[in-house]
């Protein structure tokens, strides 16, 4: 494993990306990122058949993986990035080959451009007669989108997902994308994580799917999730393994919370109980304040 110091000394290890799907609606994101996790890690050992867990990772031939959350559209961005948990590394902006750019299609590019997070364009839909994926470029072109075609840096794929077609092209884009921007990630140290998806399982109560911005989570840490507290007891891979530890950029399945977070929700470590529960409890008073504020207003 490459290894790198940085200037504080802590071990900087390289990590996958994360990436975010986004675009107008009826494109095609939910379609795209259905056919992306038909190519996942978890639907070749499942046979093709998958949960969806808020994020899946798709690993390349080259043994380099992608993880792409599984939450369409903006509010997930947008609810990530008021809490300034800046999750994404890239934005796959999907673009309807015969509908071209509408509305969302700039509000998406507007969101990406804001928080600084690269865009790399799928021209969706190409199957269609109608497609007209030429047109497309011009007109994010004339919104003033550099495409590499004409000397820029953000790269355009031409894809189907109903056809699958260009998947393969589309993934190999994300990663070269992630080779230019050198992702690292301290692997030492506490744990910083959030939270793309929570659920309530039956047997095994509150289960949150996390990705590790830095550190490494350990079964056991005492933990503070949004205003949840809880105690790690289980974390499982998105193949339902256990592991010891989610590393960065990885999805992990948590268990051990008194409460169902939200998606954006920040995952702090803290080293006791009463601090756990300290911290949850002033964290869910603010909320309760922030709520009476509100509907006050
Ligand atoms: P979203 O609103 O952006 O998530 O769009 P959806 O994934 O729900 O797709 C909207 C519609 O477009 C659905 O009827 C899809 O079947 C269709 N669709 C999505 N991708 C393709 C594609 O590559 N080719 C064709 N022909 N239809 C597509």
């Amino acid at each position: 494993v490459r290894r790198q110091h940085s200037d504080e000394g802590a071990v900087l290890q390289p990590r996958p990306a994360v990436v975010t799907v986004m675009g107008h609606v009826d494109h095609g994101k939910t379609s795209l990122l259905d056919a992306l996790r038909q190519t996942s890690v978890a639907a070749k050992e499942a046979g093709g058949i998958t949960q969806h867990l808020g994020a899946f990772v798709v690993e390349m031939p080259s043994g380099a993986s992608i993880t792409f959350l599984d939450t369409p559209g903006h509010a997930a961005f947008s609810a990530m990035r008021a809490r300034g948990a800046a999750v994404t590394d890239i934005v796959v902006l999907v673009v309807a080959a015969d509908d071209g750019v509408m509305p969302q299609t700039l509000e998406a590019m507007a969101h990406a451009q804001v928080a600084n997070v690269p865009i790399v364009v799928a021209i969706n839909k190409c199957d269609k007669l109608s497609a007209d994926p030429e047109r497309v470029r011009i007109q994010l072109g004339t919104e003033g989108l550099l495409l590499e075609d004409l000397g820029g840096d953000v790269q355009v794929v031409q894809v189907s997902a109903k056809t699958k077609l260009g998947l393969d092209k589309l993934e190999e884009a994300l990663l070269l994308q992630a080779e230019i921007m050198d992702l690292k990630a301290r692997i030492d140290g506490p744990s910083q994580a959030y939270v793309v998806e929570a659920r309530l399982d039956r047997g095994r109560g509150p289960l949150a799917t996390a990705i590790v911005k830095s550190g490494t989570l350990v079964c056991g840490q005492y933990i503070v999730v949004g205003s949840e507290w809880g105690r790690i007891r289980s974390i499982r891979d998105m193949l339902g393994r256990a592991t010891s530890s989610g590393k960065p950029a990885m999805p992990v399945e948590i268990e051990g919370l008194k409460g169902l977070p939200m998606a954006g929700d920040d995952v702090v470590v803290v080293d006791s109980e009463e601090r756990a529960r300290m911290l949850s409890n002033g964290r869910k008073k603010k909320l309760e304040k922030d709520r009476l504020l509100k509907a006050s207003e």
